[in-house]
């Protein structure tokens, strides 16, 4: 589409071409029916299908998935791995490949589907900062870009993925300074840094390894500081991953509890303890329950879900989201070696002193003040999907318009069985959709691979047929 202000059409336009927006796409065209269907695709970055995750190139950043649970396609759980054997014919279903790898596999996976598709796909680049509905015009929406150009639709999926953090507290003027990184995902500001000073990761989950591992890339020289309230640190998966079970019904150790965070979390202590007796893994444990966590999350009322927040997530996650077991020794390795410091506690002041940033930390064990001095603070604390703080145009708009808006425990979008986006007065939106982490709100389980490619067949089927797919 050219750069101008003139209008142009589509049937549905996804904006976005991440993992979730490109997959929905994939399903759209590999489920098309033959009288064809007209789709857009618009994404602001320069390539499709990688979005934040899979647009690296450094292959020393690996999938925490290992590929035999990395199939895009939910009905063809083989498809990552045959990909693979063409490259190498090694790989296999327990490999950890890199992220890279992963995006060319997306990548590939689209322009398959476009191929053997009778649906008409358009690729466009571009910023959108506004979803309008068009009552009067020809279509349902006007989707509207940073440049000027405006395309019409009869459905708009909303697929923008992660948001970057918030500054964290207290509130300081350092975080203007340029000592102070505030995206994480900004690699070229990391690259950047001056090589010769210690370093603060503010978080020390998969977002702060990441970084670590990108500013020690060139040099193992600095020492690091992970900075995380309760210091705790992902745990890795075995070198021989088992494969995931699939299907069936929730664990008999689980059914009939009472709908309670303590119900659940004595239930698979309980669990874990018999398995590592008979000299299993714990790892099971959570690989067995993964199928069933959307299904309990929705069965807990609020109050539960907030207890689990405040109490339960920080240790959920570290055993749930584990590191590639090559990501895991390096860390290990960094840490043992004393390069990188995990240090549990809450900062309490930045404050620059000529070259150097002081961030005094009080510490969790002792509740003593302990200060660093360091180069420079990466803030790697998490995305920020509280829509209410963002400051993001396309957000901002559709906020303030009524066309969105937020759960109560401010995780994500609140949204229908459908995927349609619930507004202001929690009416669905007609042919407004959401796909992305941001499901979090309403599933909990959503922001990788595994679920997010399950959500976006769903998306697809339900859109082509409607009536058909719940
Ligand atoms: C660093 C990282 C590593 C991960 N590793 C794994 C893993 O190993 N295994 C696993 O299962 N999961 C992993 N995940 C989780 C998962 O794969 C991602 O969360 C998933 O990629 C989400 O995809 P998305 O499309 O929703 O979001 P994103 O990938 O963030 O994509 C959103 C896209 O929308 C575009 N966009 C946003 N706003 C606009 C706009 N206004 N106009 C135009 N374009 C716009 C963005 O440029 C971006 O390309 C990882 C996530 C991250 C962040």
């Amino acid at each position: 589409m050219p750069a101008s202000s003139h209008s142009d059409s589509a049937e549905l336009v996804v904006v976005g071409a991440g993992f979730s927006g490109t997959l929905t796409v994939v399903n759209l065209l590999r489920h098309a029916p033959p009288t064809g269907l007209r789709l857009s695709l618009v994404e602001r970055r320069s390539r499709l299908g990688r979005g934040l995750a899979y647009h690296t190139w450094d292959d020393n950043l690996l999938l925490n998935v290992p590929a035999g649970n990395m199939s895009a396609l939910p009905d063809d759980p083989g498809h990552f791995v045959a990909y693979l054997r063409n490259i190498d014919p090694a790989f296999n279903a327990g490999s950890f490949v890199s992220r890279r790898i992963y995006g060319d596999y997306l990548e590939h996976s689209l322009a398959q589907a476009q191929q053997a598709s009778s649906a008409v796909l358009q690729r466009i680049s571009g910023e959108v900062n506004a979803v309008r509905p068009d009552p009067r015009g020809p279509s349902a929406y006007v989707v509207e870009f940073v440049d000027g150009r405006r395309l019409h639709a009869d459905q708009v999926i909303l697929a923008l993925g992660h948001f970057p953090p918030r500054n964290p507290p207290p509130h300081s003027d350092f975080f203007a300074s340029d000592a102070y990184i505030a995206d994480p995902w900004n690699f070229a500001a990391i690259d950047r840094m001056d090589s010769g000073r210690p370093i603060a990761i503010l978080g020390a989950g998969h977002t702060a390894v990441d970084a670590l591992f990108r500013l020690t890339s060139h040099s193992d020289a600095r020492k690091v500081y992970l900075i995380s309230r309760r210091g705790l640190l992902t745990h890795g998966h075995r070198f021989t991953p088992k494969a995931p079970t699939s299907g069936g019904g929730i664990p008999e150790y689980l059914s009939g509890l009472p709908n309670t965070i303590l119900a659940y979390l004595r239930a698979i202590r309980r669990e874990t303890r018999r398995k590592l007796k008979d000299g299993d893994d714990w790892r099971d444990v959570i690989n067995e329950l993964r199928p069933h966590t959307q299904g309990i999350w929705q069965r807990l009322p609020v109050h539960e879900r907030s207890k689990f927040l405040r109490r339960v997530a920080p240790y959920w996650d570290i055993h749930r989201h584990r590191f590639a077991p090559a990501a895991f020794l390096r860390l290990e390795h960094m840490r043992l070696s004393g390069q990188v410091e995990v240090i549990a506690g809450q900062v309490r002041a930045f404050e620059q002193r000529g070259p150097e940033t002081v961030v005094s930390i009080k510490q969790r064990h002792d509740g003593a003040l302990r200060e660093l001095s360091v180069g420079t603070v990466v803030n790697c604390t998490g995305p920020n999907y509280d829509i209410a703080t963002l400051a993001i145009p396309l957000i901002v708009q559709l906020r303030d318009a009524g066309l969105i808006r937020q759960d109560p425990l401010k995780l994500g979008l609140e949204v229908n069985e459908r995927y349609q986006l619930l507004g202001r007065d929690g009416s669905a939106a007609r042919g407004l959709f959401y796909i992305g982490p941001m499901l979090k709100a309403r599933y909990w389980e959503a922001i990788a691979v595994p679920e997010l490619r399950a959500h976006a067949l769903r998306l697809a089927l339900q859109i082509l047929a409607p009536s058909l797919a719940e």
